[in-house]
């Protein structure tokens, strides 16, 4: 029999749950060992499946113990994930044969995604020491088409219909400003609010914006938002986002020759996409770029130097009435280093280019926050 290690969740298990071998019998699944005695079966016809995991990509099995407790299991690792889903019959279980399905489809994308970009890999373990250029080289070798293609994989990968809010002000917003920076670009845009307390927005390559509830609790004026939306949409227009993207293809194929499993390098892919580091450099020419994006629409660009004045000071916890978390603010401020040094080159650049005809935004941010509310409620 086919043992695969899982983490149990319950009552009087340590919060991190607790490492146990799982066996997949007939109609039921065996657990051992552990110390409760009558824990160790439990039949398919008492389980669900549902999606667990930062990344929502780890099978999470749950079920009600007879005292009616609630209990569930994890699989320890991917290799783990991989062997319990291949042994778990698909139709007894509610909500597994969604899982399977997804599971197989995400897998067969994300490996002809990644042997598209392997050729990268070769270029990039001999041109090691200028990778940069070579990903530059590449990413701008990506036609529109795939890179959009990327993109919506990348962004299904976020679990948009859980994650995000569908509709409302607060989407309509980020929509509205969105739409008056871009029009007119190459990209054709999509714009996201992410119900995430993170003060972080990031651009996905194709032109998938995403916005955190928690940036938009954060800003005070229409043009700080907009001034963040800029620079993002530096990041799609100047292809960084890609460039990263095929940096890590790079990389992520190398680890799928060795170690043949392509679920485990998306998870890498999508992660890296959401989490995405820029140096200095690249941030600085987002921000400039973004400035000028702004004026050239005859938006007012100061909001980008108040908001990042706000990031650098860690906001005001006080003025909001409210503790903040320090992992809140850390979403933007870790991806996004150096802020002092940045603030003084967009004053410089802001005091060489002043926009005479450059006009303050108007928004209703209490309509906004209530509809990041009623959006938020609405899980
Ligand atoms: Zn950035």
């Amino acid at each position: 029999m086919n043992e695969i290690k899982v983490l149990l969740y319950g009552s009087g298990l340590p919060v991190a749950g607790q490492l146990v071998h799982c066996v997949v019998g007939q109609d039921a699944l065996h657990l051992r060992p552990h110390e409760a005695e009558d824990l160790r079966t439990i039949p398919f016809d008492g389980l669900r499946a549902d999606v667990a995991g930062f990344e929502h990509d780890r099978l999470h099995l749950a079920w009600k113990h007879d005292d009616s407790s609630d209990w569930s299991l994890i699989p320890a690792d991917a290799g783990e994930q991989k062997k319990l889903i291949a042994a778990l019959p698909q139709h007894v279980i509610p909500g597994m044969a969604q899982w399977q399905r997804a599971t197989r489809s995400q897998s067969w994308v994300w490996q002809g995604i990644i042997y598209a970009l392997g050729f990268v890999a070769l270029s990039f373990v001999l041109l090691l020491w200028q990778h940069d250029r070579v990903a530059m080289w590449a990413a701008n070798r990506v036609s529109m088409e795939t890179e959009k293609k990327l993109g919506e994989q990348v962004l299904k990968s976020l679990n948009p219909e859980a994650n995000f809010l569908q509709e409302g002000e607060a989407v309509n917003t980020v929509k509205k400003i969105g739409e008056q920076l871009t029009a007119g670009s190459r990209y054709q845009y999509q714009w996201y609010v992410s119900k995430d307390p993170a003060v972080n927005a990031f651009a996905i390559p194709g032109g998938f914006v995403v916005v955190n509830s928690g940036l938009l609790k954060h800003v005070d004026s229409a043009d700080e938002l907009a001034a963040v939306l800029a620079h993002e949409v530096q990041h799609v227009e100047q292809r960084h986002a890609l460039q990263n993207m095929v940096n890590s293809a790079a990389v992520a194929s190398v680890v799928l020759v060795v170690l043949g499993d392509a679920n485990a390098v998306a998870m890498m892919l999508a992660h890296q996409v959401s989490t995405q580091y820029f140096n200095r450099q690249v941030e600085s020419d987002a921000d400039i770029k973004g400035v000028q994006l702004l004026h050239g629409k005859n938006m007012e660009a100061k909001g980008m130097v108040s908001f990042f004045k706000k990031m650098d000071a860690g906001f005001d916890a006080k003025k909001e009435g409210e503790k903040e978390q320090p992992s809140e603010v850390a979403g933007w401020f870790s991806s996004h280093p150096d802020t002092l040094i940045r603030i003084r080159v967009i004053e410089e650049y802001l005091a060489q280019h002043p926009c005479g005809t450059c006009t303050t935004l108007t928004w209703d941010k209490a309509a906004m926050l209530a509809g990041l509310e009623a959006g938020e409620k609405s899980k």
